[in-house]
């Protein structure tokens, strides 16, 4: 099988794996880092250990990551351009260190440098980033988006220019979104639809540039060129299409990944659904698939799932308190070990003063005392120069006299 969802790191990297495990994902996608951020917490080993553990153990694969949204590789501002191409990079290293093999990505927008010049934008920082990225095993899948603002990558064209200007295209794929197809302008809602469809997309991209399919509902009209997400069947697009795309044997091995929104239940409910509609086709023909979700439904099987997913999510919030707890408690014991510190600094300097007055207290002191002297070794010299004076004016023959006077 291989469908899956988008599932949230929050708690940690693995965490997305239970959480793909509890819904019954079998494929998964995650941001290795947090979308809405920069910078990003470097992967630990204990990161790592526990991201393989689980990966092992679930079976659950493959597994692809989506960038950064604030990651733009259309921008036409130099320094912003070169800020977007290292998070980029930075991307696919974290990607090759999970072994994930697929990095999908909105390929950028122009903002106002016009489609063409947006497009060789793009593709120059895929080859600026190729070149730092040697070797590496993880593919960038280009993804379909809906055109909003001046994001590019609604028509196939763009996909299929960009894949020609880069010069490493093979280290390149695509990734189809269903909702944001649906919003650009291809009208995949009737088979006829579907088929015409993948028959332009082979045309001009390729099938086999594939490497994922977002499966999501659209919220929005045909040609709204905006992309908001909906359950799957309950927005514009309807069931015909996914089902179309659940029983087309060319994708049978292409990782399809729900993005649908985050309400309780409703990602078992979606792949429930979807898994119906595949096996539809094998069971009673058209119909199969809704009465199969009917019964899976009214057995309580999504109550039940549904029950134990929020109970899940409580662990996990909990988890993440308790996480939240302890790293407040280490700030706290930091942040006093350096009060600590301080204060030892403090008292050491308090000392070393006191040390220093006192020294110059003695010096001072000693200085005095040689100032006494020299005053003593003065008043004695000025008491011997009379009698030398004297002895000097008598001459030598009183010498002897005046020792004698002198006692
Ligand atoms: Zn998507
Ligand atoms: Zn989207």
């Amino acid at each position: 099988m291989n469908l899956g969802a988008h599932m949230s790191i929050a708690g940690g990297l693995h965490h997305a794996i239970l959480a793909a495990e509890e819904v019954g994902a079998r494929t998964l996608q995650v941001f290795t880092k947090q979308s809405s951020q920069w910078r990003a917490k470097p992967i630990t080993e204990a990161d790592l250990v526990r991201w393989k553990a689980e990966r092992e153990r679930t079976k659950i694969g493959p597994i692809v990551a989506h960038d950064s949204y604030l990651i733009n590789l259309g921008q036409p501002d130099e320094t912003k351009w070169r800020e977007a191409c290292e998070a980029f990079r930075i991307e696919l290293e974290r990607c090759e260190a999970l072994e994930i093999r697929r990095l999908i990505m909105h390929p950028g927008a122009h903002l106002g440098s016009g489609e063409e010049a947006g497009l060789r934008r793009i593709a120059q920082a895929l080859d600026v980033v190729h070149a730092r990225t040697a070797g590496f095993a993880v593919r960038v899948c280009l993804e379909a988006t809906a055109g909003q603002g001046t994001n590019l990558g609604y028509r196939f064209e763009h996909l299929r220019r960009i894949l020609d200007l880069v010069h490493e295209p093979d280290r390149v794929g695509v990734c189809v979104d269903t909702c944001h197809i649906f919003a650009a302008g291809y009208d995949i809602r009737t088979s006829e639809g579907y088929a015409r469809t993948f028959d332009t997309f082979d045309r001009i991209v390729g099938l086999n540039r594939i490497l994922a399919f977002h499966v999501n509902d659209s919220k929005k009209p045909f040609l709204s060129r905006v992309d908001r997400h909906e359950h799957i069947g309950r927005g514009f697009i309807g069931s015909e299409a996914f089902r179309c795309l659940m029983r087309d044997e060319r994708f049978r091995d292409v990782p399809m990944l729900l993005e649908t929104p985050k309400d309780p239940g409703m990602e078992v409910r979606n792949l429930a659904l979807l898994r119906a509609m595949r096996a539809g086709e094998t069971a009673n023909g058209a119909k199969g698939e809704t009465a199969n979700y009917a019964n899976y439904a009214n057995s309580g099987g999504e109550q039940k799932q549904k029950g134990q997913e929020q109970k899940r999510q409580k662990q996990r919030q909990q988890e993440q308190k308790k996480q939240k707890q302890e790293q407040q408690e280490q700030k706290k014991q930091k942040q006093k070990q350096q009060e600590q510190k301080k204060q030892k600094q403090k008292q050491q300097e308090q000392k070393k003063q006191k040390q220093e007055q006192q020294e110059q207290k003695k010096q001072k002191q000693e200085q005095q005392e040689q100032k006494k002297q020299k005053q003593k070794q003065q008043r004695q010299q000025e008491l011997k120069k009379p009698q030398q004076q004297k002895q000097q004016r008598r001459g030598q023959p009183d010498r002897k006299r005046a020792s004698k006077g002198g006692r």
